[in-house]
């Protein structure tokens, strides 16, 4: 018996979607990381698909324009919503802003879907979350993907825009074994480092302690070099001791907050504090580490004393809440001048 044109077409379909990787969420992060992704993929196989997708219409054209600039024939196409992105391709990724947005993308767009498709089909989708958001968020979205058939990882990433932009970026993955071994050879071709850390969320639990550690050290680091320039010490000296010392860390090393620190190198300070991991979203994660410290009883004094000054700087100097974190440093400096 000869096959159908809509079974054909079907096929066709399906064979598409096999070829497909959907990007949603062209932010700082998503931009470079759907960048990595698509020309990597491209340069193994030139007639795989791609497909990109942003609440903010501008960010997928942008991506879409930058991406064919550099790769004319490559079949990349933007969805208008989740749900089309999910029916074109077998691989999403996601790197949404927090909780409410992946609630959102997942529950009212992905899901509905997923649940509409035949579960042969379903059960060929993987999906990798990796965004920074509350754990129980983060598994209960997961447990609902794969009662659908489907596969789902949360996979946070450490490294910033800076990595995210040079394929360096570490995943922490929570999920299962196998899912695991899927998401790896996608996350491979972002970054660097791909860490198992156990079942579904303890990607994200690992990602927030890392992060309550880095909050509360930039702020220090803030403090250190304000108080060392009071001193009478130059801004590189002063960083040069730190970082071969014992109060060495990325917050100094790679993100000091001070212009000329580190010279030669570029770090958020250089650009008036621009590109790099926003200070409301550092608040953001330090609220997470509260949330899930008061879930399981956990005494984070030093986080709580740094969630308090994030939420100030926002609070007081709303014009640093979209500029790199490290900006804290110019709060401190105007509260310092004020007193
Ligand atoms: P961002 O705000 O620059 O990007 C988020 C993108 O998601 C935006 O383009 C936004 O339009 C899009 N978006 C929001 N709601 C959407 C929806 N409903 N549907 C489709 N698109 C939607 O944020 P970012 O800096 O790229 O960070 C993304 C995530 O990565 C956050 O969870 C952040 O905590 C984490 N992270 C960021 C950094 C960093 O250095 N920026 C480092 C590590 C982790």
């Amino acid at each position: 018996m000869r096959p159908s044109v809509r079974c054909l077409k079907e096929l066709d379909r399906i064979y598409l979607r096999h070829k497909s990787t959907s990007f949603i969420g062209l932010g700082r992060m998503g931009h470079e990381m759907a960048f990595n992704l698509f020309s990597k993929q491209f340069a193994r196989d030139a007639e795989a698909h791609f497909v990109v997708c942003d609440a903010i219409p501008d960010s997928a054209r942008a991506f879409s324009e930058n991406f064919l600039g550099h790769f004319p024939g490559a079949k990349l196409a933007i969805a208008t919503t989740p749900e089309e992105a999910i029916l074109a391709s077998q691989t999403v990724v996601t790197m949404l802003p927090s909780s409410p947005q992946v609630k959102s993308v997942y529950s009212e767009g992905l899901l509905p879907t997923l649940r509409g498709l035949p579960r042969k089909q379903a059960s060929s989708t993987l999906c990798i979350d990796s965004t920074t958001l509350d754990v129980s968020v983060a598994k209960q979205v997961a447990a609902d993907v794969i009662s659908t058939g489907a596969e789902m990882v949360d996979a946070p990433v450490s490294g910033g825009v800076t990595g995210a932009k040079a394929g360096t970026l570490s995943f922490l993955v929570g999920g299962a074994d196998a899912s695991f071994k899927r998401s790896e050879s996608i996350l491979s071709l972002m970054g660097q480092r791909i860490i198992h850390c156990g079942d579904s969320g303890s990607g994200l639990g690992a990602k927030i302690c890392n992060n309550l550690v880095l909050g509360v050290q930039q702020i220090v680091i803030g403090e250190a070099m304000l108080l060392g320039q009071r001193l009478g010490l130059d801004p590189a000296v002063l960083a040069g001791v730190i970082n071969s010392s014992t109060g060495g860390c990325w917050a100094s090393s790679v993100n000091n907050p001070v212009p000329s620190a580190l010279p030669g190198k570029s770090p958020p300070c250089e650009r008036d504090y621009e590109g790099g991991f926003a200070t409301a979203l550092m608040l953001k994660d330090m609220g997470l580490a509260r949330d899930i410290a008061k879930q399981t009883k956990s005494p984070i004094p030093l986080g709580e004393a740094a969630e308090n000054i994030y939420a100030r700087v926002v609070q007081e100097q709303p014009a640093l809440s979209r500029k790199d974190f490290s900006s804290v440093y110019r709060f401190l400096e105007t509260s310092q001048q004020k007193e």
